[in-house]
């Protein structure tokens, strides 16, 4: 019999905030490498203590859906769903169940080149629990995400296979990010996945039992636990055994799922609306002041940045691709005013220096002050350090730190103009090339930049050629 999968997802991502979606602790994007200290009493929920929701995790929301274009509901409200787990200070989560912030809406994607569109079927949004981590019989609970807020979207199961999966994620981890609302990290646990997975022979139209399986944190992890769960049961329904639709633990090490609970002991979760939260009601003018702060599209900014700054096309597209790296680049041309050089000083010195780099991985960790590198690039434009050198200052503030203009001095790097020393070289250049100078002086005027290559040469590169070009002029006639 030939049978076929059915995939539905639902999706977690962590929304960067700068504080807790109710209480005004840091937002930990990345579990802090101490437990337990982006707490406080309210996100501990001790007695008396109520949530109150932070605005800007609601702007970063509505940001993301006018991004996308999905249709939103101007009235939602927060549901309290009760369940006991030590990750959970408070016995229960808050979320949305009766009305979320977005029913119905499709993300379009591209698989194998031809546009698929997926249904989705809610978003809502929701707090994180903690962290629970097992060192042997030992249990530590880390509550630094507790509170954290996500947005959760579940789609309809409308994939058929783990390649549809895959694209549809990278989709939505692409639109976060533009949308500037998640880094939508998976390493770092900012985007997590439960995959839902049933087999029905070909011709079946309505959907078999399914099983979940929970917290997938990874790509490669979600590809496995889908081909392994399709396997296993292809293997039960052959036997015409039927598929217990349950909650199945994967096991990445092992490349194995086993069950954690069956669907039929689901808990009562209690749903209630949420006491002791207002409902949330976007009013006209919140609106407006986020369609304000909307970000520019990866495609506005190359498009800017082709037009407005001359970049080249694949400049562009490199200094875009990455949201770290175009703020740098836009953060340095604050400074210096000149586009070329700007990009040229990220994309082949920086860039190169990064790669080769065991600790800096990004323009984001380097240690030295944005402005002298903004130095180095003046006073290449201004003739007082040549490109040579400044390759070498900029090694140094890369690898040191430090000061541009004390690395000059330190190191004797300041472009030479010293005319004496000119003149002397120019006149030795013209003395050994006589028969060049000849021809020169017959009207090869191509010749020229060849006295001007000597010179550089001779004064092995540290010197200026424009004053070379005058000196050279005036001597040759
Ligand atoms: P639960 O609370 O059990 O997780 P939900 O309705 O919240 O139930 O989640 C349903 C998820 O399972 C959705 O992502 C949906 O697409 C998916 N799903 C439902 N039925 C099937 C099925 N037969 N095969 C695969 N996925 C399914
Ligand atoms: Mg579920
Ligand atoms: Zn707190």
């Amino acid at each position: 019999m030939e049978y076929e999968k059915v995939i539905g997802l639902e999706v977690h991502m962590r929304i960067k905030s700068k504080t807790k979606m109710f209480c005004s602790c840091k937002n930990a994007l990345e579990l802090a490498s101490t437990p337990n200290i982006n707490i406080c009493p309210i996100c501990m929920w001790f007695p008396w203590m109520l949530p109150l929701l932070n605005k800007e995790v609601v702007r970063l929301w509505v940001i993301w859906w006018l991004l996308m274009k999905c249709k939103v509901n101007k009235k939602s409200r927060f549901d309290r769903k009760s369940y006991f787990y030590p990750d959970l200070p408070n016995s229960f989560q808050i979320t949305q169940l009766y009305e979320p912030i977005v029913w119905k809406w499709s993300v379009k994607v591209l698989v194998d080149s031809k546009e698929k569109s997926f249904d989705i079927h809610h978003m809502h949004l929701e707090n994180d629990a903690g962290k629970l981590s097992h060192a042997g019989a030992q249990t530590i609970c880390d509550y630094n995400r507790s509170w954290s807020p996500l947005m959760e979207i579940v789609t309809e199961p409308v994939f058929w296979c783990k390649k549809e999966v895959m694209e549809f994620l990278k989709e939505l981890q692409k639109m976060f990010r533009a949308a500037w609302v998640s880094d939508a990290d998976m390493e770092k646990g900012q985007l997590r996945c439960d995959v839902n997975v049933s087999i029905r022979p070909k011709w079946s139209i309505k959907l078999w039992n399914r099983t979940e399986m929970k917290n997938l944190n990874s790509f490669s992890a979600i590809w496995r636990a889908i081909d392994s769960e399709a396997k296993r049961q292809i293997k039960i329904l052959e036997k015409w055994w039927t598929i217990n639709q349950e909650t199945r633990w994967w096991n990445d090490e092992k490349w194995i799922s086993s069950t954690q609970r069956s669907k039929e002991d689901a808990m009562d979760y209690r749903y209630f609306p949420e006491p002791d939260l207002m409902p949330i009601i976007l009013d006209d003018e919140f609106i407006e002041e986020c369609k304000r702060k909307l970000p520019e599209l990866p495609i506005e900014k190359r498009l800017r940045y082709l037009n407005k700054y001359n970049l080249k096309e694949d400049e562009a597209r490199l200094l875009t691709s990455d949201k770290n790296l175009s703020d740098y680049f836009e953060k340095l041309l604050n400074f210096t005013k000149d586009p070329a050089r700007s990009c040229s000083y990220i994309t082949t010195i920086l860039l190169a220096l990064i790669k080769e780099s065991e600790d800096i991985n990004s323009v984001k960790e380097l240690r030295f002050d944005i402005e002298q590198l903004a130095k180095v690039i003046k006073y290449v434009k201004n003739d007082e350090l040549s490109s040579t050198n400044s390759k070498q200052v900029i090694e140094e503030l890369f690898n040191n730190w430090g000061k541009t203009d004390i690395i000059i001095e330190e190191n004797n790097l300041r472009q030479k103009n010293d005319l004496w020393t000119l003149e002397t070289i120019v006149e030795e250049v013209i003395k050994n090339n006589s028969k060049q100078v000849d021809d020169y002086k017959w009207g090869n005027e191509r010749i020229f930049g060849f006295f001007i290559w000597q010179c550089m040469k001779v004064s092995k590169w540290q010197w200026n050629p424009k004053i070379f070009w005058k000196i050279l002029k005036d001597k040759l006639g």
